[in-house]
């Protein structure tokens, strides 16, 4: 272990690659960039993402590839199309340009600031940074995934801000890509690694195995869903829905988008809330109804405590077990996959709990479960316990914004996503300083609780 970090401090790095990388990094976050302008436009419309290659939407003729190169592409056209002439929105090299300088931020914050993924913090709240700076040369596994998950975020706030949802796929490919770097890449001494302990990796392992018994029950029928004749409209999509339907009451010959065939019973299947509800007339629901629809969610969950709870005590206190137990967890890539999963199920977790006792303390619908699938990946990226961090930072963003909009005058309701994903995107930068700040008063609590277990 020791061999290899002097091994790579020993590479003579010369200083061009102190310039080629960061112009490598602009250009790769330009180009995911342009891929997020894709998703965000065809995943919510049930289109694929690969055919048919870019086009105009509005006379159809093929972009030449040279129009593709981001930012510059729309800059060269002058914003309009090659063929007809009409103009391409300009927020199409915006989010190009963000992502891109996103993408330069987080490098400059981890490599130059030092700013970014730590080993741990102790109890007396010293950040544990490693053994060495963090660099691109070693670290590069846990940028590449911190910006995987960075792209997601935006492409789910951008939809989630229009639409109201969240395409389940982009929460899922992050996570999947989550467990597979955390289990191939991550030593116990790892910036941002999540290799766990025996005890929390028999957490995982048991709430795991529940989470999946309560979906296949689900995929069978066996297990209700909540709102199973469909969800009551959220405040903000009963907003959307009476301002579309104004709309096309003043301008009943407003052009609607064109869809293909396809892609419109695709929306009639899937489509977002709103857009559906307009097909299907909206089922009032009361208050007592919509409380007693969370004991179904309650049930979903349940397994998953069960199991989760037996085989922390399975592993702790039955000694044939646990020396077994031991044994597989210390098996570097077991640990750090069970670590990832960890994080997932707690980030989910925490979600969902505050919308269930949301949905029952206000009798109406609190939060999406889409939000607790973005939180999913997030706690699988990051970590159970950044999770936890970036989702009660969610709402000092709402109020940032509200004062935002108070002073503009503007109004427009925002979903929990957007603020979920600026929490995530502060925490992956400045985790150590919460956690060292949050340490002592954490380490009390679980001496305390260590004393009360002890008792028992
Ligand atoms: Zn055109």
């Amino acid at each position: 272990m020791d061999i290899t970090i002097s091994a790579i401090q020993l590479i003579p790095l010369s200083p061009a690659f102190y310039v080629v990388v960061p112009i490598f990094v602009l250009a790769l976050g330009a180009c995911v960039g342009s891929f997020l302008n894709v998703v965000v436009w065809r995943l919510p419309r049930g289109e694929s993402l690969i055919t048919p290659p870019s086009h105009c939407p509005k006379c159809n003729n093929l972009l030449k590839w040279y129009d593709n190169v981001p930012v510059i592409g729309w800059l060269m056209l002058g914003g309009k199309c090659r063929f007809c002439k009409q103009k391409i929105s300009a927020r199409y090299p915006i989010i190009e340009a963000i992502t891109s300088l996103l993408f330069l931020g987080y490098y400059l914050m981890f490599f130059v600031a030092q700013m970014g993924p730590i080993v741990g913090v102790d109890a007396q709240g010293h950040i544990l940074t490693g053994a060495r700076p963090l660099s691109i040369v070693t670290d590069w596994p846990i940028y590449f995934l911190d910006m995987v998950l960075l792209s997601g975020l935006l492409a789910a706030s951008l939809v989630d801000a229009e639409q109201y949802i969240i395409p389940l796929e982009i929460p899922w490919f992050v996570a999947v890509v989550a467990l597979i770097v955390h289990a191939v890449f991550d030593e116990p001494s790892t910036p941002g690694g999540l290799v766990a302990q025996p005890l929390p990796a028999a957490l995982a392992v048991g709430a795991g195995i529940g989470v999946i018994i309560s979906f296949l029950l689900w995929l069978t029928g066996i297990l209700r869903g909540s709102f199973a004749e469909g969800a009551p409209l959220m405040e903000i999509e009963r907003a959307a829905l009476e301002k579309q339907r104004e709309q096309q009451q003043t301008q009943p010959d407003q052009e609607q988008p064109k869809r293909s065939k396809a892609a419109r019973e695709a929306l009639e299947r899937e489509g977002t809330q709103a857009e559906r509800e307009v097909v299907v007339e909206e089922k009032e629901w009361t208050p007592a109804q919509i409380r007693a629809e969370m004991r179904w969610e309650m049930l979903f969950l349940l397994p998953a405590l069960v199991l989760g709870i037996g085989a922390v005590l399975l592993a702790w206190k039955v000694p044939s077990f646990s020396r077994i137990w031991d044994q597989a967890a210390s098996i570097r890539w077991v640990s750090a996959l069970l670590g990832s999963v960890l994080g997932g199920l707690v980030g989910g977790f925490v979600v969902w709990l505050a919308r269930i006792l949301g949905t029952v303390g206000f009798g109406r619908e609190a939060m999406g479960l889409g939000d607790v699938h973005l939180m999913v990946a997030v706690g699988a990226v990051l970590g159970a316990g950044p999770a936890i961090v970036a989702f009660f930072l969610a709402p000092f963003f709402g109020i940032v914004l509200a004062i935002y909009m108070m002073v503009t005058g503007t109004r427009r309701e925002m979903p929990l996503g957007p603020y979920l994903s600026l929490g995530s995107a502060t925490v992956m930068l400045f985790y150590g300083p919460i956690a060292a700040y949050l340490a002592p008063g954490l380490a009390g609590a679980s001496q305390m609780i260590h004393g009360l277990v002890g008792m028992m």
